[in-house]
């Protein structure tokens, strides 16, 4: 099967730039110094400076940055920690790790992003710490959740893995709560060449506590004055990023030129039951992700409709098929199928097409030609409308 729409193309992304990338992995090299090297303190800095952020603390993953970032801003045991039940399993388990008690929320199904209402509902006397996720690349509105955080006195800590540079209601990602957790995640927005994350955030304290948390607790060398443990980017990724990060705003806006074409081209199936997420952000959507839902009453098709995809050669994906409380290794949070109604209808009516930097708009033509020949052959829609 040959691949006409790949599902994401890096190579793309790397190959006009490969000469830099290639110098400023030489200059490691013949610098030696891989562990907390100079680059690394350059990049946390510029993209600390780009999420509208004081500082950036660089780490081995998102999921630390959320784990480790979480103790940093002292939230832990016997703490409550507010989190939508449609992320990706990584929030969940950052949560976990920092040694406090998810307590899962559902989602608003036009956005997928956070239903601060039912938030409002899940409050106890234990709530610290909200984690709104920007989830594929739309951030939670800042206003609603600053007017949130401040009725109920609480802290917003932002998974921004899916978000870099977004935007909305005039903040950047990174720049709404105490800190924020980025991704470098190869196919994120911003991706190294292999793993990476980092803490953003404005409070010094919460800064010195990172750096201490991600090597070892150490206050300076052989001094540990906590328990930390070892998570550090490399500077060898850090030299990788920091050479992409300048590009990463014409990237994502070509995401938005993309999304744009989408939207327009999917406008006449919308009679067939086919519905993409809303954007309420205007121009500050990152689009990590381009997703679309099927309506209700054709639940059965979207697996129909992802083989056939399939079959023409487009690669989609689903984020994500199984919302975090129905996950296997979680049953013992108590949790049970019901309980977020939204988020499990959403987990079966959802698929993300082809979306990366680059996507010519013949490719995304091939791709809604693709949809719309399926939804014919299911009878969603009548014969005529096939062009
Ligand atoms: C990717 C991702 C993470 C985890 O990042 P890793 O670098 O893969 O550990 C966390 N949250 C969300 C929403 C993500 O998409």
């Amino acid at each position: 099967m040959t691949i006409r729409v790949p599902f994401v193309d890096l190579k793309l992304q790397h190959q006009p730039i490969q000469a830099q990338l290639q110098q400023a992995i030489q200059l490691v090299l013949e610098q030696g110094d891989f562990i907390l090297g100079e680059a690394l303190s350059g990049f946390e800095a510029a993209f600390a400076a780009a999420s509208g952020a004081e500082y950036g603390i660089g780490v081995a993953s998102g999921t630390d940055a959320i784990a480790l970032g979480l103790q940093a801003c002292h939230i832990g045991a016997g703490d409550e920690v507010i989190l939508p039940v449609n992320t990706f399993v990584a929030t969940l388990i950052g949560v976990l790790h920092a040694g406090a008690k998810p307590i899962f929320v559902d989602c608003d199904p036009q956005t997928a992003l956070i239903d601060l209402e039912a938030a409002a509902k899940a409050i106890t006397p234990q709530t610290k710490a909200i984690i709104p996720v920007h989830l594929y690349g739309q951030m939670v509105s800042p206003r609603d959740l600053l007017d949130f955080a401040d009725t109920y006195k609480l802290l917003i800590f932002e998974d921004a893995a899916q978000a870099h540079l977004a935007e909305r209601d005039g903040y950047r990602a990174g720049s709404v709560g105490i800190a924020a957790a980025f991704s470098f995640y190869p196919s994120k927005n911003l991706g190294a060449f292999g793993d990476g994350g980092m803490l953003v955030t404005g409070d010094p304290d919460v800064a010195q506590k990172m750096l201490r948390l991600r090597n070892y607790g150490a206050s300076q060398k052989y001094v540990h004055i906590e328990s930390g443990t070892n998570s550090r980017l490399d500077t060898l990724q850090a030299a990788v990023l920091h050479q992409k990060l300048p590009y990463l705003p014409q990237w994502n806006s070509d995401r938005l030129r993309i999304a744009q074409q989408y939207d327009i081209e999917l406008a006449t199936l919308r009679s067939a039951g086919i519905i993409p997420m809303e954007n309420q952000s205007g121009t500050g959507h990152v689009y990590h992700l381009y997703v679309i839902k099927v309506d209700d009453s054709c639940l059965r098709e979207r697996q129909q409709i992802q083989e056939q995809l399939t079959a023409a050669g487009i690669q989609t994906g689903i984020h994500y098929p199984i919302p975090c409380h129905l996950q296997p290794a979680f049953t013992n949070l108590g949790y049970q199928q019901g309980d977020f109604p939204q988020a499990e209808k959403l987990a079966k009516q959802i698929l993300s097409l082809p979306m990366y930097p680059g996507l010519s708009n013949s490719q995304i033509q091939e791709v809604v030609v693709a949809i719309n020949k399926s939804c014919c052959a299911f009878n969603l829609l009548p014969r005529e409308v096939v062009q």
